[in-house]
């Protein structure tokens, strides 16, 4: 592979710097033309006088000799010297410039949930008039990414689940979970707000929406399977009942150098060897769509379209900030989600301002709703 030409939007948050340990080890295969970090300028600036990046973009100027600040993400994502742009920030925030850098015929490495989950329809139409191809960083999705060889013979995607910290426990200690217990994710090492939709499948939710978008599946062909081991990433069944399933050690470097060096595969950051032994078993059970009603909320939601995906979403994370807040209980961020996708009226195609309007809007709403609490 010729060396590719890389920026990385959050480049400081946990997908950010374990895509820099990635990068670390395959120095030869990347230059990083550009670095953008949002608070944290301290690691930022790390960052940058490690990785040498051609530009970097950050919540106020930072000096480094020899590099140049810029005054905006849609900068990156506007500059053809860029091969690909991996987009590793959490939030709306993410959507822009995905957009900008899709029309300007710039790969996409693709970290940021809410980019699909909002505005799905419209990125993977530009995505495709553009011939850019979108690698999905997602564990799951990245899965199924690297099982998919004739699209058209798939009947099925399986997305599995670890089920969270809170599998085993009952509706009732659920309800009565700290942000503590929250948190405590079994396998993976993530965010704080993503951890928590973990434990309320709400991350599960919003991923069943990803891959209706980037696999162009119907809602009733993905399905959701529990597999607490979190070593079968996600699988697909083809017409003729062969199931294909990525396997692997649960680290998130794995799919992230995918991503960033599709269609190659180097050695890279590898710690040891895979051994089913040594894993011994896996289970696989149905999800408990009463104790975790957010998976029926997305199904609905993916399957009304336009901006019930966008209203699930907002509402999901104004609910779920509120909860590290400490400002409500774990089972009200369903209750007030439900009580904003029922009062929602659905834009069928919005625009991408009509997205945002409707963002802003739900926020407010929910927040004025959390206030009442
Ligand atoms: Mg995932």
């Amino acid at each position: 592979m010729k060396k590719r030409k890389i920026s990385i939007i959050g480049s400081t948050g946990s997908i950010g710097t374990q895509a820099l340990e990635v990068i670390e080890k395959l120095t030869d295969k990347f230059e990083i033309v550009a670095l953008a970090g949002g608070k944290n300028v301290d690691l930022l600036t790390k960052q940058a006088l490690k990785f040498k990046p051609k530009y970097i973009y950050a919540s106020m100027p930072i000096k480094i000799d020899g590099i140049q600040n810029l005054s905006s993400l849609d900068e990156i994502a506007e500059n053809r010297e860029n091969d690909i742009i991996l987009v590793a920030c959490s939030g709306k925030i993410g959507l822009k410039p995905t957009l900008k850098a899709i029309d300007n015929g710039i790969d996409i490495a693709l970290a940021n949930k809410e980019t699909l989950v909002m505005a799905g329809d419209i990125v993977m139409k530009r995505a495709r008039a553009n011939g850019v191809n979108i690698i999905p960083v997602d564990s799951e999705h990245c899965a199924i990414h690297q099982c998919i060889k004739n699209i058209s013979q798939v009947e099925k995607l399986i997305i599995t689940a670890s089920g969270g910290p809170f599998l085993r426990k009952t509706t009732e200690e659920m309800k009565n979970a700290t942000v503590e217990q929250t948190l405590k994710h079994p396998r993976w090492n993530m965010g704080r707000k993503i951890t928590v939709d973990s434990a309320t499948l709400m991350n599960k939710g919003l991923e069943i929406i990803e891959a209706h978008h980037l696999f162009g599946f119907d809602y009733d062909k993905i399905e959701v399977v529990v597999h607490p081991q979190s070593v079968v990433h996600s699988a697909i069944e083809y017409v003729d009942g062969s199931v294909i399933a990525q396997v692997g050690l649960p680290s998130m470097h794995i799919p992230i150098q995918y991503a960033i060096t599709y269609p190659d595969r180097f050695e890279g950051i590898k710690s040891k060897s895979f051994s089913f032994a040594d894993i011994a078993r896996l289970d696989f059970e149905k999800p408990d769509f009463e104790k975790f009603p957010s998976l029926n909320m997305a199904y609905n939601a993916g399957r009304e379209g336009g901006t019930a995906t966008v209203c699930l979403n907002a509402s999901n994370e104004e609910a779920v900030m509120a909860f590290l807040d400490g400002k409500i209980k774990l089972y009200n961020i369903y209750e007030l989600v439900e009580k904003m996708m029922s009062s929602h009226n659905v834009i069928k195609t919005p625009t991408i301002d009509e997205i945002f309007e409707t963002d802003n809007e739900i926020r407010q709403k929910t927040k004025e709703l959390i206030a009442k609490i």
